[in-house]
């Protein structure tokens, strides 16, 4: 299995940050792993034009359906004309500022891929359901909700962001990664016939200093990266590390 490195810029950039891209491109030209940014929708086809082949392009969110009266919102069809080969969905940031259900994730997991788009499926506990011993179970219900029908190792990509680790400094120890990530793969081969090759991703504060014991941890497949996706200079050396745990 191919690991993958992905960057959600979240609600940042303009055309000047496209230059990160352009840098990534070039520092790697020919990545041993799946390297992806996935910008705000405004940027995605000029980030198209400003990556190599060697970068994919994605989007963080889509709707449902694919046409309709949704002001504001974009069909998946739509990013994946302008450029974008995976989509976002389920992010916890999406989950709490728009109220998204696990019924909803699934739709949206389905319309990305539908509409030829690998569909990076997030998940994960809040600090309170950590504390109250629910991670496992909470995850469970998550996945069970969100997964797409017609999912396989090649559309689907899992990725565990804990709440409270997301933006915050907090990763969560490499027990906590490693147990997390356990439970979900025995719940892939449990669902899926191809669930041993379903990329899982841990997200949550990856940043270079932390990325190599992340990446030695069994059934981490690579990582969602928020904050240190944005610049060139942070994303390569996680990127480099991934490679190096290949
Ligand atoms: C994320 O945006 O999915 C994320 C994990 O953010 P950060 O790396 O900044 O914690």
């Amino acid at each position: 299995m191919r690991k993958l490195a992905a960057g959600n810029w979240k609600m940042n950039g303009l055309r000047d940050s496209l230059s990160e891209i352009g840098t990534l491109s070039e520092t790697h030209a020919s990545p041993a792993v799946d390297v992806l940014i996935c910008p705000p929708a405004t940027l995605i086809t000029p980030a198209r034009a400003a990556a190599t082949a060697s970068i994919a392009i994605g989007a963080q969110d889509c709707h449902a359906v694919s046409s309709g009266a949704h002001t504001g919102d974009i069909a998946a069809e739509m990013l994946v004309e302008a450029g974008a080969s995976a989509i976002i969905v389920g992010h916890s940031e999406r989950r709490s500022d728009h109220a998204e259900t696990d019924a909803m994730v699934k739709a949206k997991a389905e319309a990305a891929i539908g509409a030829g788009a690998i569909a990076i499926v997030c998940l994960g506990e809040t600090l309170e359901e950590r504390e109250a011993g629910s991670t496992i179970s909470v995850v469970a219900k998550q996945l069970a909700g969100s997964l797409p029908d017609g999912a396989t190792a090649a559309n689907t990509v899992i990725a565990y962001e804990p709440v409270w680790a997301i933006g915050t400094g907090k990763v969560a120890t490499p027990e906590q990664i490693a147990e997390v990530h356990e439970a979900l793969r025995i719940d892939l081969q449990d669902k899926m016939a191809d669930g041993s090759d379903v990329r899982i991703l841990y997200g949550g504060s990856v940043k270079a200093a932390n990325a190599t014991e992340i990446f030695a941890l069994p059934n981490v497949d690579g990582a969602l990266v928020g904050g240190a996706s944005l610049t060139a200079e942070q994303f390569s050396p996680i990127i480099t590390a991934l490679e190096a745990a290949s």
